[in-house]
């Protein structure tokens, strides 16, 4: 490999490349488009688009894409080649600035919840000069915002970008209190992301995996994850040449992968990059995962993204490490040195406590769909009830502040908080609680309900939108003050008062914190059919409109989507099911007990002594299993049709797919699973769970 500096974002039109090719006015006004969001004017943008051009033809690549997140999830990209007749007969590259600012995507297939009907299915693209062009498979990616034409976001990137501008502008106010100079405060991300590798040869014998990304069947190997021998276990070769050439990939495009380790369930790994601002974080992730997919081919494995590709063993999530950091470099969720420092500390922390509690239900809909729904709450992966952990230290603290405690004062680190003197702020309260759905790790939040396979953009978008929100709050109160350090006293404790009960430092799993959190008021949707409707709520829909982020009918596009999502994708898995068990598994078990039946007669024949009972055992057991799969099959067709039953509506579709199809799906499988146990290996038509999870 060539020295990682040499090769590090060499396929990014960075600040670097910027810095080279544009003339130093040119550079300068771009600068502040990115760093304090100024206005971008078109003679800007041609000169930028020129040399953004230059650069790529140097590099050979013939085509460019505005490159967008449709509310699909998955990023998309139509390519333009940059030739233009040069009117002799010949060709010119082009790119103009005009180009890169704005595109058109005939984007009648996209969803947009009913914004846009299919007689204007235009739909616009914008530059988002604050994530770099890149190049991906040759071809030039521009990040675009993508609206309809009346202006309507049909995007993720655009709610992201709005909920950043709102977050700042409500951090800016508080910072101005505390007499900071800050123009300009940042959400940063780092996302880790969990994914499983499989063997190619074997996902393509598993049309589950091919149709929807998790397995539907499959019985428990003999082992799981229970000796806990894989996690930070010794890297496989195979797994591990994987992972060099996804490093070198990531790092080419100046995405900063850092950490990689294997993770707690057999052939699962996890990847987590250095942190970055928010939209750029969300913009690395996705093509990370598009990275990852197609690596893993080049090393015949695929790589599974989904959030419970098996059963019984952990699903992957996505953790989201975030903080707020300012245009000077201070992370405001750092405990600082000086009393004042901390203060300011106590107050972001509280906002983020604040949010969590008023918006409990948001940031459970933010991380919602049929796949994360297996992962919540099993193996590993944190419950659907929203807490915070603060850690024990912190936990104390904030009850001392309450309490208007005189702790003792300790010569150095403490913290004043208007007249209260208070112990130090514990420096490492570093969260190991794997069952914190949302848990302050030392100088940063860990929300950790997202999946795998989701784009952190909305659960962003949520994050930071409900953080503004507490943040104006706050500003409301201590703009009016008389006496700041009062207000600030007061405001502090009324804060932990209202708020504490959405503190819980204990095991999420235990089934007495369910309970304890239903008594004190904490929403527990444990299923997205019932989380998502509740993004209408009222509460909801002021909030995201008085900051800007969403309009309502914006909300009402996304809400329609998402229950769209979530009965298609359970419908395509109940589709794949019945084709598999009809198809493949029915007629293989027959196959299976016929060969069997004949060969016991052929027994009996040449021995008629013989009682041949391990046979018919088996020719029994495997017969009514065959007919209760069969019976369930049937009850799952019957599942699936009742569905066209119903109204037109996605809210009471999403619940009929939870509470029956899913309900068939999961008795389908039982029967399949036990008669796999009992089936001749070589006859079972798939590659069974020990050959998937142990064979890479
Ligand atoms: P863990 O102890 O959870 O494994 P690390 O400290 O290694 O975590 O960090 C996990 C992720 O958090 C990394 O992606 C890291 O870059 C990110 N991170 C660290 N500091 C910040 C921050 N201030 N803002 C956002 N993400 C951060
Ligand atoms: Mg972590």
């Amino acid at each position: 490999m060539t020295k990682l500096p040499e090769i590090f974002g060499n396929l990014v039109f960075n600040e670097e490349a910027m810095r080279e090719r544009l003339p130093e006015e040119s550079y300068l006004a771009l600068k502040r488009t990115i760093d304090q969001g100024e206005a971008l004017n078109p003679a800007l943008a041609d000169v930028v688009a020129r040399a953004m051009k230059e650069w790529a033809l140097e590099k050979g690549v013939t085509h460019y894409t505005h490159w967008f997140h449709p509310l699909s999830g998955v990023t998309a990209e139509k390519h333009e080649s940059f030739i233009a007749p040069d009117g002799k007969g010949g060709v010119k590259m082009e790119l103009s600035g005009k180009a890169l600012i704005k595109g058109e995507a005939d984007a009648s297939s996209f969803p947009s919840g009913g914004l846009r009907a299919t007689f204007e299915a235009r739909g616009y693209t914008a530059w988002d000069p604050t994530s770099f062009a890149f190049i991906k498979d040759g071809v030039l990616c521009i990040p675009t915002a993508y609206c309809s034409y009346g202006g309507e976001a049909l995007d993720l990137k655009t709610p992201l970008l709005r909920s950043m501008d709102a977050l700042s502008a409500q951090a800016l106010r508080v910072l101005a209190l505390f007499g900071t100079s800050a123009r300009r405060v940042t959400a940063t991300v780092g996302a880790e992301q969990e994914y499983f590798l499989v063997d190619r040869d074997r996902y393509y014998q598993r049309k589950d995996l091919i149709y929807t990304g998790r397995t539907l069947f499959g019985a428990k190997p003999p082992k799981g994850q229970e000796l806990d021998d894989h996690y930070y276990g010794m890297i496989k070769l195979r797994v591990s040449a994987f992972m060099k050439e996804l490093n070198e990939e990531l790092w080419k495009l100046g995405i900063l992968a850092k950490t990689e380790h294997n993770e707690a369930a057999p052939a699962q790994h996890e990847l987590a990059p250095i942190f970055a601002s928010c939209n750029v974080a969300c913009d690395h992730n996705q093509v990370t995962m598009e990275i990852m997919r197609r690596v893993a081919k080049r090393h015949n494995l695929t790589c599974l993204l989904h959030e419970k590709p098996f059963e019984g063993v952990s699903g992957s999530g996505k953790h989201d490490n975030w903080s707020l950091s300012t245009n000077t470099g201070v992370n405001l969720l750092e405990p600082g040195d000086t009393p004042a420092e901390n203060a300011q500390f106590l107050l972001f922390l509280l906002a983020v406590v604040k949010a969590v509690d008023d918006y409990q239900d948001l940031l459970r809909i933010s991380v919602a769909g049929a796949g994360n729904d297996h992962r919540l709450g099993g193996s590993e992966a944190p419950p659907a009830i929203l807490s915070v952990s603060l850690g024990e230290d912190l936990e104390k603290l904030l009850d001392a502040i309450e309490k208007g405690e005189h702790a003792e004062q300790t010569e150095h680190r403490t913290i004043r908080v208007g007249s209260d003197v208070l112990p130090p702020i514990p420096q490492d309260t570093t969260d190991r609680n794997r069952t914190a759905p949302f848990a302050f790790t030392g100088n940063k939040f860990e929300f950790r309900m997202p999946g795998s396979q989701q784009s952190l953009a909305w659960p962003n978008t949520v994050l930071n939108s409900i953080v503004a929100a507490s943040l104006g709050e706050f500003a409301d109160v201590l703009e009016q003050a008389e006496d700041f350090n009062a207000s600030l006293n007061a405001l502090l404790r009324e804060t932990i008062t209202k708020h504490k009960r959405i503190l819980f430092s204990g095991d999420g799993y235990d089934e007495s914190w369910r309970i304890a959190a239903e008594k004190c008021g904490l929403t527990n949707y444990s299923t997205s059919d019932v989380a998502i409707p509740h993004l209408l709520d009222e509460k909801n829909v002021r909030m995201f409109e008085k900051l800007g982020v969403l309009s309502e009918t914006e909300l009402r596009a996304r809400c329609e989507i998402m229950l769209e999502n979530y009965c298609k994708q359970i419908n395509i898995e109940a589709m794949t099911m019945i084709e598999m068990a009809r198809r493949d598994i029915l007629p293989a078990v027959i196959g299976y007990s016929g060969r069997m039946a004949n060969a016991m007669n052929a027994k009996k024949a040449a021995c008629p002594g013989l009682a041949c009972a391990a046979e018919t055992a088996l020719l029994e057991k495997v017969g009514a299993l065959t007919d209760e799969m069969h019976e369930r099959c049937l009850a799952l067709e019957e599942a699936v049709s009742g569905v066209q039953t119903l109204p037109q509506s996605y809210a009471l579709r999403a619940t009929y797919y939870r509470e029956t199809v899913l309900e068939a799906m999961a008795a389908l499988r039982k029967a399949a699973d036990e008669l796999e146990t009992v089936t001749d290996k070589g006859a079972w038509p798939y590659p069974s769970y020990g050959r998937l999870l142990y064979r890479v």
